[in-house]
């Protein structure tokens, strides 16, 4: 008798990825292939990154187009 994780019901985690800076070298750690570099301040376009970025809909502390 095992469970097993079914795939698809939760979305993963993002996952740490690591990278030189492109501008300054420094290795910097970043999430899902986005990075920021805390030396020099670069970060890459947020569409290099794995995945699409989250709406606001799947942020859990969005209640609503007129919550401000
Ligand atoms: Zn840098």
């Amino acid at each position: 008798m095992h469970s097993r994780k079914s795939p698809g019901s939760t979305p993963a985690p993002p996952e740490i990825t690591y990278t030189n800076c492109r501008r300054c070298g420094t290795e910097i750690a970043g999430l899902d292939g986005r990075y920021a570099c805390g030396v020099c301040g670069w970060t890459n376009h947020y569409s290099e990154g794995y995945r699409p970025l989250p709406t606001a809909r799947d942020d859990p502390d969005w209640t609503g187009p007129h919550c401000r």
